[in-house]
């Protein structure tokens, strides 16, 4: 038997404003975002903001749906949506941040297993890392660079083929 030890790192900043202009500005776009959630079963407002090469930024935020399986999280809305429109302009980063009236948020909300495999996918399409910022609104930020220190066990499409 042989036991195996992944290490991760990520930095986290005490205040989204310790980070540089652009990221600032991110993390307001993925705030406005949330204005759009669409969450009345879970009163959990997700946003969502990508920043791409260009400049261009495109935001995301949760869509529920009554039927609850057919809703999405906001990274995915975001993420597609990139992937159906601007798939040649790179991801350089994306800023996720959460808001609920049902209690504080005191750490950043980090994505789910979906949402970091779509991110895994895309990120290979483009070839160059994602800079994901997780927001919270009172209380520290977190900085990751690129999936795999996310999702070390990440799914790719070579083990399709074996
Ligand atoms: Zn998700």
């Amino acid at each position: 038997m042989i036991e195996h030890e992944i290490k991760i790192s990520f930095q986290e900043y005490g205040s989204v404003k310790e980070l540089d202009a652009a990221d600032q500005n991110l993390c307001q776009h993925a705030v406005n975002a949330m204005e759009n959630s669409h969450s009345p079963y879970s009163k959990f407002r997700v946003g969502a903001a990508l920043r791409l090469q260009s400049g261009k930024i495109i935001l995301g935020s949760n869509q529920e749906n009554a039927a609850y399986p057919s809703g999405l999280c906001a990274e995915r809305v975001a993420l597609f949506h990139w992937g159906a429109n601007h798939p040649n302009d790179p991801i350089e980063a994306m800023a996720v941040t959460a808001y609920t009236e049902e209690f504080a948020l005191l750490k950043p909300v980090a994505s789910c297993g979906s949402c970091l495999q779509v991110l895994a996918e895309y990120e290979k399409k483009q070839g160059t890392p994602v800079k994901t910022i997780l927001y919270c609104l009172e209380g520290p930020t977190w900085v990751i660079n690129g999936i795999e220190t996310f999702l070390p066990f990440l799914f790719f499409e070579e083990r399709l083929n074996g």
